[in-house]
């Protein structure tokens, strides 16, 4: 059965791809640049000894480095897959061993603040393009990648003003080798964007899990054998990596508490509607909302099969 990433490339995009970080998106990355020979070589490193032993295990890279420095060295694109908190300070410790001409990047999930942190770092002849791909699952660690993850996904880039067009088409171009969609958008409107399509969800479903967890009155064992009810869907979500979800919160703070406070607003008007009996008010907002998942399918950004695509027996 193919994988829909289609043939490999006769000739590499990049000679040198550097991946500092290997755990999900790191290792997909290596994943998917051996399967359609987006780069000659991999080199890569991660700060953890088991990782680094486990990627070599895995045959995941060309050669497994001990420090970042060997990692970027010769490399002409650079992408940083550390959280979001060690991004700065990787960039601080690889900068000074970029090749003139590099373009340096990164994947991490929020990008105003990371741009704040990586571009004092940056040499004047290294091309630096921040890059969010959106995608992933609530799985961490080299052994949890595979090359399709960023099929039919976005890669958003969004390089700071001034940054050569020609490395952002690279950087672009190596995206959608990879088999995803590339859209370029300012820093802070991506991470509005962020906010309300993937920050606010994640800390719902935090919430929600965590009253559960809490109450008093429904016992724990109740909570699982009746979670098919739609509570077992804002588990998944809330089982993903809480240092990453810690570091997202912590670095996109203005865009987050903004869209909470909508959102906060918008579930007072609810609550009154369930307290008023608005049925009618109720009704619309749920045939609203209803229609855009319709939209998100139609774009292929989600399975209409019933119960989410699940096969029998999975959770
Ligand atoms: P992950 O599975 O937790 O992997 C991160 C790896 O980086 C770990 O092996 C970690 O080692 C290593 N690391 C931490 N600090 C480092 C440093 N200073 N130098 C070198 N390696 C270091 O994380 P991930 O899910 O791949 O996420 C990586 C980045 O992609 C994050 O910025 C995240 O925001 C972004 N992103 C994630 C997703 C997703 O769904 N997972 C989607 C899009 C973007 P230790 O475990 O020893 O700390």
């Amino acid at each position: 059965m193919p994988d829909g990433l289609g043939a490999p490339f006769a000739e590499p995009l990049f000679q040198r791809l550097a991946l500092i970080g290997m755990g999900l998106i790191g290792s997909s990355l290596a994943h998917v640049t051996r399967r359609k020979g987006l780069a000659r070589e991999i080199i890569v490193f991660d700060s953890s000894a088991g990782v680094r032993a486990r990627v070599a295990e895995l045959a995941l890279a060309s050669q497994v480095v001990e420090a970042p420095a060997a990692a970027v060295d010769g490399a002409d694109l650079v992408i940083i897959c550390v959280p979001v908190s060690a991004i700065g300070s990787v960039a601080q410790e690889i900068a000074p061993y970029l090749a003139p001409g590099t373009i340096l990047s990164d994947a991490g999930s929020v990008k105003t603040a990371i741009i704040k942190a990586v571009a004092p770092h940056v040499p004047p002849t290294v091309h630096f393009v921040p890059a969010h791909p959106v995608a992933g699952t609530e799985h961490s660690g080299p052994d949890a990648g595979f090359a399709t993850l960023f099929l039919n996904r976005w890669s958003i880039l969004t390089p700071p003003e001034g940054t050569s067009p020609k490395a952002v088409a690279r950087l672009a171009s190596f995206w959608t080798g990879a088999g995803a969609n590339v859209e370029v958008m300012q820093a802070d409107h991506h991470d509005l964007v962020l906010a309300i399509t993937s920050h606010v969800p994640h800390l719902i479903a935090y919430n929600i899990v965590g009253t559960a967890a809490d109450l008093e009155e429904v016992t724990q064992s109740e909570v699982i054998k009746f979670s098919a009810g739609g509570f077992r869907d804002f588990t998944r979500i809330a089982a993903s990596d809480p240092t990453m979800w810690r570091d997202i919160f912590l670095n996109n703070r203005e865009a987050v508490l903004e869209t909470l406070g909508r959102f906060n607003e918008d579930l007072s008007a609810l609550q009154r509607m369930i307290r008023n009996g608005d049925g009618k008010g109720l009704f619309d907002l749920f045939t609203r909302t209803r229609a855009i998942r319709r939209g998100i399918i139609e774009q292929g950004q989600e399975t209409s099969a019933p119960d989410f695509g699940r096969r029998a027996g999975e959770t």
